[in-house]
């Protein structure tokens, strides 16, 4: 690793101490290694396999969720941070709980319970995702949460209101959300997270929007990004057709943006010389793509908006999403015995229906909708 990676030894430590390793044996493993063990045995992170990405969980077996999703962006993200001198580690650790704040039906469900909480104090997902990390999440005796590392839970939280950020540094000050008050970057490692993000869904969503057959080869001829790939696997494979012609552009595409980001923050990384992660954090955003792949990356995006995310047939099942998320929240306002006892216990009941109805995967909101508004 790299002077400017977060050190796992420089570590800021957790918020409950504890020891790194039981009495009866020596440590095999570093805070950041151990926060990654931690989110792959909570219940939140299993919750991921049945919670949209675009597609609804019932609308096809093979479409991405937000599992699938998560290992993609860990993967892309760990080859990244492999080729720069980050830490794997954390970067993995990261990208697995970035999304376990997620409300079930994806950015439908997330943009309801939003309006529903609007009068409550609002609801966003990166917030819920440390929300889940840091209370939620019940496996240890003396404390609630995981208790993750300072490092993991300011990667987790990637977006967040100034008023929700002076809530949470009255509580922590200093901590993970003074970075949203004082104008400074998270790490290295979080930073990279976030572009992987980017990178992982662009390209999936084409496969999956192409597979449900809401895209078309033709369609996507319109993108610069994708245009220049598919032309020279014909090129290189004039005989290739069907899939394997759309998963060799993909890869294509996903391999130049990969080498894109390492080029570019290693010319960041030289013009900056951070000489320590913290160092890192007073600098501009480091991570990044060359100003040519930002701009095609972004006409990707807002095709993949204008064309898939808004498609007619995609539309019609996130409004009846929506609709479910709206009713399920009156329900459980109305008639809070509805939930388990846990959830009604300690925290005022319309953040109480928010913590139980976005932890909840899709099929189970459905049938617990079917259940409640019969
Ligand atoms: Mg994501």
């Amino acid at each position: 690793m790299k002077p400017y990676a977060c050190l796992p030894e420089h570590s800021r430590g957790r918020r409950h101490s504890e020891p790194e390793a039981p009495a009866h044996a020596p440590s095999f493993r570093n805070p950041h290694q151990r926060d990654r063990d931690r989110i792959v045995h909570s219940t939140a992170f299993r919750r991921l396999v049945y919670k949209t990405q675009v597609f609804l969980n019932h609308e096809g077996d093979l479409f991405r969720t937000r599992m699938t999703h998560s290992l993609e962006v860990a993967q892309l993200g760990r080859s990244i941070a492999r080729a720069l001198g980050l830490n794997e580690d954390l970067v993995e650790a990261i990208a697995l709980a970035h999304d376990l704040g997620h409300t079930p039906f994806g950015h439908a469900g997330q943009d309801a319970l939003n309006e529903c909480m609007a009068p409550y104090g609002g609801f966003e997902h990166n917030l819920q995702s440390l929300r889940v990390v840091d209370e939620l999440e019940e496996r240890y005796p003396s404390f609630n949460g995981l208790n993750l590392s300072f490092e993991t839970r300011e990667g987790i939280l990637k977006h967040c209101a100034r008023r929700n950020a002076e809530l949470i540094n009255a509580q922590e000050p200093g901590g993970v959300a003074a970075r949203f008050l004082n104008g400074t970057q998270p790490s290295l490692e979080a930073q990279l997270c976030n572009l992987a993000d980017a990178i992982a869904y662009n390209a999936h969503d084409i496969d999956d929007g192409v597979r449900s057959g809401l895209l078309t080869l033709e369609h996507m001829q319109d993108v610069p990004l994708f245009a220049r790939y598919h032309a020279q696997t014909l090129d290189e494979h004039p005989q290739l057709h069907g899939r394997r012609v759309l998963y060799e552009t993909i890869r294509r595409m996903l391999s130049d943006q990969v080498y894109d980001v390492i080029n570019a923050t290693r010319e960041a990384l030289e013009s900056h010389l951070p000489n320590s992660a913290e160092a890192a954090r007073q600098c501009s955003p480091l991570v990044q793509f060359s100003a040519a792949m930002y701009d095609e990356s972004k006409a990707l995006k807002s095709f993949l908006f204008r064309n898939l995310y808004r498609h007619p047939q995609v539309m019609q099942t996130t409004d009846w999403a929506r609709e479910v998320v709206r009713e399920l929240f009156a329900a459980y306002l109305n008639q809070p015995h509805e939930m388990p006892a846990a959830y009604a216990q300690g925290r005022d009941l319309p953040r109480a229906v928010a913590d139980y109805l976005s932890g909840m995967t899709d099929r189970f909101a459905t049938r617990e909708h079917a259940r409640l508004t019969a």
